[in-house]
């Protein structure tokens, strides 16, 4: 059974409720047109000083805007407490591991990739703890769901990373929606998360520098593609086939292989867009010639990029990466398939960062749910 919009389900498809929200609302998760509807009629124009006050961390320290005597009362009736970070876990690679604990005590993660060489920097985020999809080659879909996150809890991930380890501001900020969970499957909170953050007043995100990436929900999709401030869109595909993807993906079983591409043939892209299909490679599950062939079928006619995806191994599945060798020999075989097909797009292997600290794709899940 797959999930409706704003329902939370568990593995078996019961409806979890979220948790008991007493107390003030989380300040990181209101507009600025909702922090204005909280002041007194005469106090409204001090709006956008408080949503800068909120969303700005570097003014935090320093003298940030002046709020004045309504401005100090409202953020005193708000939750004004980021996700506490209770782990970090630096990578050789540069990359940082970020276990952050929410307000009722689950462990959620984010990563922090900086790129130095290119003056910008990658935050990847959660969009749920837990996640409802069950693949077999991911270790969050083994937890199954427990709850969405907030917008507030999204944003307050930014804003928590932003604070430990920079940038102060969301100029040369790139944000990805690969952490735990299906972004889609909570995209209410996503998409409230998405134009908080991109409001220039805050942390000013770029839409074009944000990328949600999902497992295919089609009905989502094509929500997502109507969105005001609509982000890039990443579409992890997997597998080849209706019975291998059913397989691995059961979201596969609702909307297949053909209701996906169907989708994207109708995706408003704008000028220049490129939807990116990922591809994890399983070992002597979705890596034979046939596979290339295939996959190079289902990218023909889409404005697209590739992008393979080396498994990153871990106890909680049994599927394994294929071999280097037969890894580069399936990057040879679709790239020459694309060719082939008249595809415009870039074909690029992720370099998994963070692989040592658990940081890279796939890898993140709640400790407890992993013992
Ligand atoms: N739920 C969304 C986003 C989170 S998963 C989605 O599935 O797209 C982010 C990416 O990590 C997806 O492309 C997914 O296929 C990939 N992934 C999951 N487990 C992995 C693993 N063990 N090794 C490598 N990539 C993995
Ligand atoms: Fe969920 Fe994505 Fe993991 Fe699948 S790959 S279980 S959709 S987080």
């Amino acid at each position: 059974m797959l999930p409706v919009l704003g329902q939370v389900l568990d593995a078996r498809g019961a409806v979890v409720s979220a948790p008991e929200r007493t107390g003030a609302p989380l300040a990181f998760g209101l507009t600025a047109d909702e922090l204005a509807q909280r002041l007194p009629n005469d106090a409204r124009v001090s709006a956008a000083s408080i949503f800068q006050r909120v969303q700005r961390v570097s003014s935090w320290d320093a003298d940030g805007p002046v709020v004045g005597k309504d401005g100090r009362a409202l953020l005193a009736s708000l939750d004004m407490r980021l996700p506490h970070i209770v782990e970090e876990a630096p990578s050789e690679d540069g990359a940082t591991r970020v276990v952050l604990q929410t307000s009722d005590g689950h462990t959620i993660e984010a990563v922090h990739m900086p790129r130095p060489h290119a003056g910008r920097t990658t935050f990847c985020v959660s969009s749920q703890v837990g996640c409802a999809m069950g693949c077999t080659f991911c270790a969050t879909g083994t937890m199954g769901i427990v709850r969405n996150l907030s917008a507030g809890e999204i944003v307050g991930q930014v804003l928590a990373l932003m604070r430990a380890h920079g940038p102060q501001t969301g100029h040369h900020l790139n944000l990805v929606f690969m952490g735990m969970g299906e972004p889609m499957h909570n995209l209410e909170h996503v998409a409230r998360a998405v134009e908080i953050l991109c409001d220039p007043a805050g942390v000013g995100l770029s839409e074009k520098r944000i990328t949600v990436s999902t497992s295919g929900l089609v009905p989502r999709i094509d929500a997502f593609a109507q969105l005001r401030v609509r982000p890039l869109l990443s579409v992890s595909i997997n597998a080849t086939t209706d019975e291998t993807r059913g397989r691995v993906m059961p979201v596969n079983r609702a909307f297949n292989l053909a209701a996906l591409k169907a989708c994207l043939l109708r995706f408003p892209f704008r000028r220049g867009e490129k939807v990116l299909l990922a591809y994890v490679l399983l070992r002597g599950e979705n890596d034979s010639d046939d596979d290339a062939r295939r996959l190079a079928d289902f990218a023909k006619g889409l404005p697209a990029n590739v992008n393979l995806i080396p498994l990153n191994e871990h106890s909680l599945s049994a599927h394994r990466a294929p071999d280097d060798d037969h890894g580069a020999r399936f990057a040879r075989v679709l790239y020459d398939e694309l060719k082939a097909r008249d595809f415009h797009g870039v074909l690029t292997t992720r370099n998994n960062r963070g692989r040592d600290i658990r940081g890279a794709c796939g890898q993140l899940v709640q400790e407890r749910a992993a013992r």
